[in-house]
């Protein structure tokens, strides 16, 4: 995109709106550390776990390296080995389904609901056999997956729940619960795109039980307790300090970042109503949760279905207005997993999803100047 584009247009994220306000927290905290130079596991880590796991509501947070190797340590820790099944959405980031290959077990693909995205229990009831360790429900785009049902689904078969909530921290099930918290364990990512990005790489994993939690801390410094003595395989998978500094500066803006990004997906429902483009184009808005439930979206993405969608995102971005496409291909489909022998057809609605969906420009700071330009401009291709 060229420059002058970029000023007419709408750009996916504005990290400079996002950082402005917080930068000179984040540089005090970034030279406290210069300055101690504990650059691995330093004070800030152990400070930031104890107040993500309040954030939370878990008994422990255990801070890593990404998100993908929360879901990896994780899965280590559940004891997940060669010959184990794990369920998982076919519609999802890679990471969900490449961290259970990586440990030899087979990663078992479930569809998904048409109107949340989110993993369909009744498919992960069906999928369920004898070898099937775990199952790992994706909170995509922000919002819950149905935690309560794939829970007794599991329970009923001593099958363990992994919550891959890297795209949802903050979001809450009923009753307050938070996402990442109701699994046996939980895992999130703070890459720079997510509701809390770090500046870098960096992940978390939640846990109530006191001896998975231990598990996962030995995991992530090579199985050793005491240095140089190692009681199981694990991998060096620690947070850095800086990033642990960065993070804490900003997770106490978390909620409010999250009541921006509902405020403007509740913008965009009102700019799109308005503009009579849902009917005329056929257009689908994501699925609101239910009324007095608003809490179970903090809409990381506002992602819209349309049919048309190639030629509309090519439109938007000939006139400077960035959007993506989560995701192009189903983990189903992926090359690397061709010898679990799917083909297209497998698994319908998230082969559909894949063509049709289309995630908009959403952030805390976006401004209803940006998104009625988006709105427009969409309105105006399919008049
Ligand atoms: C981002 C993401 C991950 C991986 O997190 P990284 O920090 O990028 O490793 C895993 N699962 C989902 C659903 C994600 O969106």
């Amino acid at each position: 995109m060229t420059e002058k584009n970029a000023q007419l247009g709408v750009s996916f994220l504005d990290l400079d709106a996002h950082y402005a306000p917080i930068l000179p927290k984040i540089r005090e905290a970034m030279e406290r550390v210069i300055a101690h130079h504990q650059f691995i596991m330093g004070p800030e880590v152990g400070s930031l776990e104890a107040k993500a796991a309040a954030c939370c509501g878990t008994a422990h947070a255990i801070a890593v390296s990404s998100g993908t190797d929360a879901l990896l340590v994780a899965l280590m820790a559940l004891g997940v080995e060669p010959g184990d099944e794990v369920i998982a959405p076919t519609y999802s980031f890679f990471a969900t389904a490449g961290v259970i290959a990586r440990l030899g077990a087979k990663p078992v693909f479930v569809d998904i609901l048409p109107d949340t995205f989110n993993i369909d229990p009744a498919a992960v009831e069906r999928a369920m056999t004898k070898k099937t360790k775990a199952i790992i429900p994706v909170h995509l785009f922000g919002r819950c997956a149905d935690i309560d049902t794939i829970s007794r689904i599991a329970k009923a078969r001593g099958v363990r729940v992994l919550e891959d909530a890297a795209q949802s921290l903050g979001a809450e099930f009923s009753r307050g619960r938070k996402s990442g918290s109701v699994g046996d364990l939980g895992a999130t990512s703070f890459f720079p795109t997510k509701n809390l990005g770090a500046m870098g790489d960096a992940g978390m994993v939640f846990a109530n039980d006191e001896a998975l939690a231990a598990r996962v801390r030995l995991l992530r410094v090579h199985g050793s307790k005491d240095r140089y003595y190692h009681e199981e395989v694990g991998g060096n998978f620690r947070l850095d300090t800086l990033q642990a500094a960065v993070l804490e500066v900003k997770l106490p803006l978390l909620d409010s970042w999250a009541e921006g990004r509902r405020r403007a997906a509740r913008r965009y429902e009102g700019l799109f109503r308005e503009s009579g483009a849902l009917e005329k184009a056929g257009i689908v808005l994501p699925a609101s949760p239910p009324s007095g439930e608003e809490k179970q979206h903090v809409y990381n993405q506002f992602v819209i279905r349309t049919p048309r969608r190639d030629v509309l995102r090519s439109h938007l971005a000939s006139q400077g207005i960035q959007t993506q496409v989560y995701y192009p291909l189903p983990l189903h489909l992926q090359p690397c997993f061709q010898a679990l022998g799917h083909k297209k057809g497998d698994f319908p609605v998230a082969e559909k999803a894949s063509e049709e969906t289309l995630a908009l420009p959403i952030y805390p700071e976006i401004d209803e100047a940006k998104q009625s330009i988006v709105v427009r401009a969409i309105a105006k291709f399919f008049a």
